[in-house]
């Protein structure tokens, strides 16, 4: 199956809380959407890998995700290796996206920092005609970068509020992780889940280019642009 999204994420949530809008925005655009966890989340504090597993199942459902893969690499040790390279090849051969999305790649998670650069590697190897790994070779057209939580300046915002409700509710499908933070002593903000997080950032992305809710990106090249007058976003 071919698809036209592929979103290759560290953790299972990791997609849905920082551009599940933007994924569930696709698939109403009527785009076959993907994603690809690299880990299973089994050293994460709450719940366990099987859990996690159906919760997957369930958000992926809810964001109408067509396929969901998971590499089984292991959660904490993501590392920038060859053969993890070549595992995120073959499932590009083999779904031939024209889009992919990765996360920032400057982040505290090693998980996550190492995921951008080996998605970003996956994408240049996959379009090889002598690396020998099974399916026809396939570069994506596009890479952009997940800057949703990161103080840094995006390329882009996606307007996502028509979406912002139901990505909220793909990430409850999570239940292990974030069902009754807000009594929890543990969380980055007491008396904030990360609903309420997701939810101000999403505010706050939208505010800058005028909607109610967004999600940011980057991207490495330039943005092009065929007719200025057609430009979104208006200037004040
Ligand atoms: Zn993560």
């Amino acid at each position: 199956m071919k698809l036209d999204v592929l979103a290759i994420a560290a953790h299972r949530d990791d997609a849905e809380i920082t551009y599940g809008g933007t994924l569930i925005k696709l698939v109403d655009s009527g785009y076959k959407v993907g994603i690809v966890d690299l880990t299973q989340g089994e050293m994460g504090t709450r719940g366990s890998a099987r859990l996690r597993g159906i919760e997957a199942k369930c958000a992926a459902k809810m964001m109408g995700i067509i396929v969901r893969e998971n590499l089984k690499l292991p959660d904490s040790g993501v590392e920038l290796r060859r053969e993890n390279k070549i595992k995120l090849v073959r499932l590009i051969r083999k779904y031939k996206p024209h889009l992919v999305i990765l996360p920032y790649w400057e982040q505290r998670h090693p998980d996550h920092a190492n995921c951008s650069r080996l998605g970003y590697d996956a994408c240049y190897l996959a379009g090889l005609a002598k690396l020998k790994v099974p399916g026809e070779t396939h570069r994506p057209y596009k890479i952009i970068y997940s800057t949703s939580f990161r103080e840094v300046a995006c390329s882009f915002v996606v307007d996502i509020t028509e979406q912002l409700e139901r990505k909220l509710g793909a990430v409850a499908c999570y239940k292990s992780q974030f069902k009754d933070m807000k009594g929890r002593k543990d969380v980055l903000i007491p008396g904030m889940d990360v609903f309420d997080f997701m939810r101000i950032r999403a505010a706050y992305y939208g505010s800058l280019i005028g909607v109610r809710y967004g999600e940011a990106f980057m991207v490495k090249e330039t943005m092009a642009v065929q007719d200025p007058m057609k430009l979104l976003g208006r200037s004040i």
